[in-house]
């Protein structure tokens, strides 16, 4: 971090690879871009840059930071589904790893020098010689897990996540279609997918059940800690148990190209 506005050496870098010009607007909005260190989507940063008396078109601020990456001075992130790319500053010798809220869209980051090391013996024995990666972990953060204690529809339940079926509208011709997927009140199922006006995808009973979204809209569910099961009445209604065996068959698959 810098302790001034231009001694840090990304400008001078910046300068001499004819970058910016110095005191430019362009150098200013770098500045600003190296110092709030988060991760931006051209157009909050074009927006945070306006609030800041910048007034770059947006299409200079998608193109400055596009010279960022390429200078090697900022990294493309892209999170899980979401469709903007986004921009965070390049540190060197710097690593972390993100922890995404599907709720609020927080980001958040974590270093953790012993999962690193972790990921660099599980692939040493893969004869592979890994250069970077990327570990993005997709959940709640603690504000919105206190809100989500209750029960939430479906349709809001994230991807991966696991819940127990609390109520079906409570209506008995809701409660009888869902028996007919196979589906019951107090069953606990894993969300393979869900969007907006598709169908929920879960994994119940060992396999894919597919929900529309106006019946997912009447389902209330539960959000379940699978680190604790003492919620949940049957060991057997937790799907990844029952799958747990076919995936590590799966696994033990060698090295392939692709
Ligand atoms: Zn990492
Ligand atoms: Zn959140
Ligand atoms: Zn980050």
């Amino acid at each position: 971090m810098s302790n001034g506005k231009n001694d840090i050496p990304e400008i001078e870098f910046l300068r001499s690879a004819g970058l910016f010009e110095p005191y430019s607007m362009e150098e200013r909005a770098f500045n600003l871009f190296w110092e709030l260190d988060r991760h931006f989507t051209i157009e909050e940063f074009h927006r945070i840059l306006h609030r800041s008396g910048l007034q770059l078109p947006l299409e200079s601020v998608g193109a400055m930071l596009s010279d960022l990456v390429l200078h090697g001075l900022a990294h493309e992130v892209h999170f899980g589904r979401e469709k903007a790319l986004r921009y965070e500053p390049l540190h060197i010798g710097e690593h972390h790893d993100h922890l995404i809220c599907i709720s609020c869209g927080g980001i958040s980051e974590f270093e953790s020098p012993e999962l690193e090391t972790v990921q660099s013996k599980a692939v040493e024995g893969k004869g592979f010689r890994p250069f970077r990666h990327t570990l993005q972990i997709f959940g709640v953060c603690p504000e919105c897990d206190r809100k989500r204690d209750k029960a939430i529809p479906l349709m809001k339940a994230g991807v991966g996540e696991f819940v127990k079926i609390e109520s079906c509208g409570g209506d008995k011709a809701c409660i009888a279609h869902l028996a007919a997927m196979g589906l019951r009140e107090g069953q606990v199922v894993e969300v393979l997918s869900a969007g907006e006006d598709a169908p929920v995808i879960l994994l119940a009973g060992g396999g894919r059940v597919g929900i529309g979204a106006e019946l997912a809209e009447n389902i209330t569910v539960k959000p379940i800690d699978v680190r604790d099961t003492t919620g949940v009445d049957d060991d057997r209604t937790i799907p990844s148990q029952q799958c747990r065996r076919r995936r590590q068959r799966r696994h033990r698959k060698g090295w392939r190209k692709r």
